[in-house]
């Protein structure tokens, strides 16, 4: 089987972390590459080699392809794994390294650039046979076809800008009176924040589930799904905890939405890993975005599939097929995942700074995938996740109840971290009940204190 001389991993934290252990156990040597700001971080200190590409500015490092093409040329490295975040999703990159004969370990370039059009992205989806929300063709100019649209739709409806990211430019129209305003805001929104105020409309769902399906394809037409996760409880569009499988979905609907993203991928001959993201309500399904890059939550679906992700994206770069069939995917148990971020429980202000005591939990069906050390300094210059608390049981009661306790030994003493919003989390009843929507953990900061 093809495989690659050394891999370099564009990226930081944890994920780079957890990218040179998949290269390590496939006997691949790596090369991390950081800004001056992560010279001290831990993925430097366990790859093979290492090369600084510039100043703490991610734009000026993380984000800088000559550097990365330098680092590269230098090392001898033939792959570049690209992570989540940074130029996980950027078409142009992709394309760049094909120009230089070094492999993206990734998508297609044109599947990264449809999936990254919100509206060609719900056009291939629908094409494809997924389930959409309902609401306009494509984008609109106009605001009487806004109006006739929605009217369609049927209010409450929601704006969203094309070019769209992050949960910016999207706005609520509950009745026909909102909709100019809504439509204006949006316009101006997503023209400030990504130069474009091409908006669409869609249909307003009101309490609905996030629910996405992970997904692999050799890029030959063949492709597998691995099951759903609930990623539910979000804070400002972010997610905070998600968990495999969903609380909400029953057996038979697991199967169809699977089966349904699998033979979509097929058909588009899709490579690598992939999440489709849907909203749900009232036991429909509708498709919000793919992402064309490993997410951060994967974790959650290894636990249960005993699937190793990242491993399986190495190879399909590689040239390889699939190394499992669907018949090969059991489910087993259910996990969790916390993530654990150097901010304040209740303010989410960033806490970045040293942290002076460090201790993780262990155990049966405990992981923790962190870069973070006794000692550590957490950078000011990038995201403020510190590690991820990973829990699997053989059902979802158990995997609570080890969660709780595994919570509990977690110690992170000199930052602020979200543990105790988490410790609060697993022993409210509604989500021991796993009866949450993803208005939810927003309206229970607003009623309760969540302070250890
Ligand atoms: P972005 O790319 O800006 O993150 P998404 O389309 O992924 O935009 O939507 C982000 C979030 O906005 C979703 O997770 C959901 O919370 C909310 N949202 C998106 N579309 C709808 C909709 N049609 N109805 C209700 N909420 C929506």
């Amino acid at each position: 089987m093809a495989s690659f001389e050394k891999v370099l991993i564009a990226n930081r934290g944890e994920i780079a972390l957890r990218i040179l252990r998949a290269c390590k156990e496939l006997g691949i040597p790596t090369v991390a590459v950081h800004s001056t700001a992560d010279a001290d971080a831990m993925h430097v200190r366990l790859a093979d080699e290492s090369v600084c590409i510039g100043p703490p500015a991610a734009r000026e490092s993380y984000l800088n392809i000559p550097a990365l093409l330098a680092a590269c040329e230098i090392t001898g490295a033939d792959a570049i794994h690209p992570g989540y975040g940074f130029l996980s999703e950027n078409a142009r990159f992709a394309e760049i390294l094909e120009e230089h004969e070094i492999v993206f370990i990734g998508p297609k370039a044109e599947h990264i650039r449809i999936m990254g059009d919100k509206i060609a992205a719900k056009q291939t989806a629908k094409r494809l046979g997924i389930p959409v929300v309902p609401g306009s063709e494509g984008g609109i100019t106009d605001d009487d076809e806004a109006m006739t649209v929605a009217k369609g739709i049927g209010f409450p409806v929601l704006v969203k800008a094309a070019a769209g990211g992050g949960g910016r430019g999207m706005k609520v129209a509950r009745t026909e009176d909102d909709l100019v305003e809504a439509l204006q805001t949006a316009r101006s929104e997503a023209k400030a924040a990504f130069g474009d105020d091409a908006v669409y409309l869609e249909k307003y769902l009101g309490k609905p589930r996030h629910i996405e399906v992970q997904v692999l394809g050799d890029g030959e037409g063949g492709a597998i799904h691995l099951g759903e996760r609930d990623c539910s409880l979000q804070r400002r569009h972010q997610k905070v905890w998600e968990e495999c499988p969903s609380p909400a979905l029953n057996a038979s609907e697991r199967v169809e939405i699977g089966e349904t993203c699998a033979a979509a991928m097929r058909e588009l001959k899709y490579r690598g890993a992939g999440t489709i993201e849907f909203l749900y309500e009232d036991g429909r399904f509708y498709f919000i975005e793919m992402n064309t890059r490993i997410q951060v939550e994967h974790p959650v679906t290894e636990m249960v599939t005993g699937i190793d992700l990242v491993n399986e994206q190495i190879r399909i770069a590689g040239g390889a097929r699939l190394g499992i069939s669907q018949d090969e995917v059991i489910f087993r148990g259910h996990a969790i995942e916390c993530r654990v971020n150097a901010e304040h429980p209740e303010t989410f202000r960033p806490s970045p700074g040293r942290i002076e005591y460090y201790h993780v939990p262990g155990g049966l069906g405990v992981r923790v995938d962190s870069a973070a050390y006794q000692g550590y300094r957490i950078p000011p210059n990038y995201d403020s996740l510190i590690g991820k608390l990973i829990v699997h049981g053989r059902n979802r009661t158990e995997c609570l109840m080890r969660l709780r306790r595994a919570l509990d030994e977690f110690v992170v003493d000199g930052v602020d971290t979200t543990l105790p919003l988490f410790r609060h989390l697993v022993r409210n009843q509604s989500i021991q009940d796993g009866e949450y929507d993803i208005h939810w953990l927003e309206k229970m900061l607003a009623e309760s204190s969540v302070e250890a």
